[in-house]
């Protein structure tokens, strides 16, 4: 939050080392993530420096890994702890707040009470008898959703346990998960899946929010278009070698270490969305395709009951126009040019479908071949 004695955000940025610069570069890297304009960055900078707009904030964590919260504290660019932190009133999180027992407990009643605030939600609610599978100071998960929500204006369901149910959801669900959508529907719910959140797409929702007054558009899956509006497919950096039928065929054979397309070997990206391949995780250092492995669908509904190693029945045809053999054994390729074709290709494919994408999108329809109960 603004320190004592400044007068401004920017004033408490600056003594806390983070330049007006790098709070700009901030602005331009949010402003890309919601894929708005850079005639929109200024704005964005000026919503973040109005104090007044602070919405508080209270996580409440329920049937999960802390992934999340793992992931919103892991951002090292001027993200969640330099900006976003400064920006909204984080009055309750179990995990990170200073305050213990009563006095906790306190700071969030004042909060809920007053109403107006922000939920996030950070794993499933177990609802099988009476709720008794995930109890915080003898009160149930359900019980303590249903309290934070009553007055507030909206939830945002952080990971796939809280958008979808997750783990604890998998057959049998022995604990009778749900997730927040299944219990919450008089305030907007925006489901920030996967496994976990990744934190740049957190920090875009609040700055949309902030900037807006309201949450960004959603799918029929209630997450946000600007992080699901693709599939990963169009924007991977191996898709050059899937056009040309360049495929990984065991783990670390020549095409592996070559890296080429992992759709043999289970790669759910062409029905998958998710803006992984544009924002990578680890502060942009890496994505689990990049590193070798597979998309797993980790934002979809039903991820962990998908088998991981299987590939996907693919309908996509344009582009490229003739779906590449898969049972072929690939002309060898050099290291270099593979690294080569494997970027450029993606790119300049990835970008023409996605104008393909968005202007399908614009014309009110599905692209060409992808079917759409099987996009996820
Ligand atoms: S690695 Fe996956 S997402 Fe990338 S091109 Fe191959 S199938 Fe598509």
């Amino acid at each position: 939050m603004i320190l004592d004695g400044d007068k401004d955000l920017t004033t408490t940025l600056a003594r806390r080392g983070i330049s007006r610069r790098a709070f700009l570069k901030f602005c331009a890297v949010v402003t890309g993530t919601l894929a708005l304009p850079n005639t929109y960055i200024p704005r964005v900078a000026k919503a973040l420096e109005q104090a007044a707009l602070r919405p508080p904030v209270v996580w409440l964590e329920f049937q999960d890994c802390a992934g999340d919260s793992e992931s919103f504290l892991r951002a090292s660019r001027p993200t969640a702890g330099d900006v976003v932190l400064d920006v909204i009133s984080l009055d309750y999180h179990e995990t990170i707040m200073a305050a213990a027992g009563h006095l906790a407990e306190e700071a969030k009643q004042q909060t809920v009470t007053t109403g107006g605030h922000i939920v996030v939600v950070e794993g499933s609610i177990p609802l099988k008898d009476d709720g008794v599978y995930c109890c915080i100071g003898g009160r149930t998960a359900v019980d303590l959703l249903e309290e934070a929500t009553r007055n507030a204006a909206a939830v945002i369901a952080v990971g796939s346990c809280a958008a979808f149910g997750g783990l604890p959801k998998v057959s049998p669900n022995p604990t009778g998960a749900v997730s927040v959508m299944d219990l919450v529907d008089h305030i907007p719910v925006i489901n920030l899946s996967g496994c976990p959140m990744n934190v740049a797409n957190f920090t875009a929702t609040v700055v949309h929010y902030l900037t807006f007054g309201e949450f960004p558009a959603v799918d029929k899956l209630n997450r946000p278009l600007f992080a699901h509006g693709q599939i990963i497919h169009n924007n991977c950096e191996r898709r050059g070698h899937f056009n040309a039928g360049r495929f990984v065929r065991e783990w670390g054979d020549e095409g592996h270490r070559q890296g080429w397309c992992l759709y043999r070997m289970g790669c759910k990206g062409p029905v998958a969305t998710f803006n992984c391949p544009q924002l990578g995780w680890n502060d942009g250092t890496n994505w689990p395709v990049a590193a070798g492995h597979g998309c797993i669908a980790c934002a979809a509904p039903d991820f962990f009951e998908r088998a991981i190693y299987e590939p996907v029945n693919i309908q996509e045809v344009n582009p490229p126009d003739q779906y590449p053999s898969v049972e072929k054994a690939p002309e060898p390729l050099s290291a270099a040019s593979a690294g080569t074709i494997g970027t450029v290709g993606g790119l300049l494919v990835g970008a023409g479908a996605a104008a393909a994408v968005a202007a399908s999108r614009r014309n009110g329809h599905q692209p060409e071949g992808v079917r759409s109960e099987e996009v996820s």
